[in-house]
């Protein structure tokens, strides 16, 4: 019987590997580095690729397996491969898909791992990176080169929360034939989904809020299937494979991704509107406030504003130190996307190296601060941030 494609809270759920002959409900774990064959025919036919099946756990294993396929029914993606970290699938991608010679666009405000990928490692194998500002769009087309292989963007960007059109950058690929690569994990693919709007692949952190607890590392890529298939040969030879265990934890994790996610972007409105009535603070960017300069961007391609909130307090960086110090039930940690709301104030801490020039370039203001809203009851939430404004 073929089944129609259910909803997405649907197939987060019923997206399952094969029951075993105990008719376990939920999927087992199966820690196994590698798996049998029947015979040498067997074998033959399962390394000449005849035959789909699981060889070695490097290359594909049951867990695995059910984790990306949840993912590419959310995303609407055609095939994926599941890393070990968000790092590994960023990295895994460039590497797999770019030679000698090639260049990137890439917006400039990008997740701090990645942009010294482009900075520090790519140009190694002679792969540079121009970068737009992503407030002026307009601009991005000047960027590319007969040498442009990639167009790059994460949206909500880290730590701004800035938007960038996705659909804009669909018709930029298509009219100049480059791979767009989307990192989706502020958004996760519940409130957006990329390649609706033309991207090819579509990377995530799965440490952040598609765990959502913050226990394990993982990332995946999904995407378009002859793509993916560079990337699948890349990996199954260099081995940033996630993990049996951490696949089988995050796909428990995405059956409830959506009902953690809705609450997390209900708990994140109400904190953004109660700093932006506050006297403390100069302003705060959420996507789904009316004041984000890109609101309309942001309305068009999510379901809901996600769990990002900025905000600038008044004072510049003592004041943002002292509002971290005065903080006592929120973590400040380096995770987001976790129950437990996280504080953070970049140019004191994460973006301190960086001279305040090019701290402004990304939009990172002397009292920026970033709050990853949890799943804490609201107004304690709201009261931690309060009595530390006050400060
Ligand atoms: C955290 C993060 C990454 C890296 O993911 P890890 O799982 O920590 O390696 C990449 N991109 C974005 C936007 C992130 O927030």
């Amino acid at each position: 019987m073929t089944m129609n494609k259910k909803q997405f809270e649907t197939e987060a759920i019923r997206t399952q590997i094969n029951r075993t002959e105990f008719l376990e409900h939920t999927s087992p774990l199966y820690l196994t580095s590698s798996f049998v064959f029947e015979d040498a025919e067997d074998m033959r036919a399962s390394f000449s690729e005849e035959k789909e099946r699981n060889i070695y756990s490097r290359f594909s294993n049951p867990n695995t397996s059910e984790f990306v396929d949840k993912i590419c029914k959310m995303e609407g993606a055609e095939s994926g491969y599941a890393f070990a970290t968000g790092m590994a699938a960023v990295f895994s991608t460039f590497a797999a898909l770019l030679n000698s010679g090639d260049h990137i666009v890439s917006a400039r405000s990008v997740f701090g791992s990645t942009h010294s990928l482009f900075t520090k490692y790519l140009p190694k194998w002679n792969i540079e990176t121009s970068y737009f500002n992503i407030n002026e769009p307009e601009t991005i087309e000047g960027f590319i080169t007969p040498k442009t292989k990639i167009l790059f963007a994460e949206s909500p960007t880290n730590p701004a929360v800035d938007i960038i059109d996705l659909e804009l950058l669909g018709s930029i690929a298509k009219k100049h034939n480059l791979i767009l690569v989307i990192d989706n994990c502020f958004a996760t693919p519940y409130l957006q989904q990329p390649i609706k709007y033309g991207a090819h692949l579509v990377i995530h952190s799965a440490t952040k809020l598609i765990d959502g607890q913050g226990r394990v590392l993982g990332g995946v890529t999904v995407g378009n299937e002859d793509l993916i298939r560079e990337i699948y040969l890349f990996a199954r030879n260099t081995g940033p494979a996630l993990s049996p265990f951490n696949a089988w934890t995050l796909s428990k994790s995405l059956e409830t991704l959506s009902v953690r996610v809705d609450k997390h972007c209900e708990n994140a409105l109400k904190v953004a509107e109660f700093l932006e009535a506050h006297p403390q603070v100069n302003w705060v960017k959420y996507p789904f406030l009316k004041s984000h300069p890109q609101y309309k961007v942001a309305k068009k391609q999510m379901k809901l504003g996600g769990n990002i909130v900025a905000f600038e307090i008044k004072g510049g960086i003592e004041a943002g130190r002292n509002f971290l110090n005065a903080i006592k039930m929120c973590s400040l940690s380096a995770n987001l996307g976790d129950t437990r709301t996280i504080v953070t104030h970049p140019a004191s801490t994460t973006h301190s190296g960086l001279a305040e020039a090019d701290r402004l370039v990304v939009n990172i203001t002397d009292g920026l601060v970033r709050v990853s809203v949890g799943l804490e009851h609201v107004d304690d939430v709201i009261g931690d941030l309060k009595q530390a404004l006050h400060t």
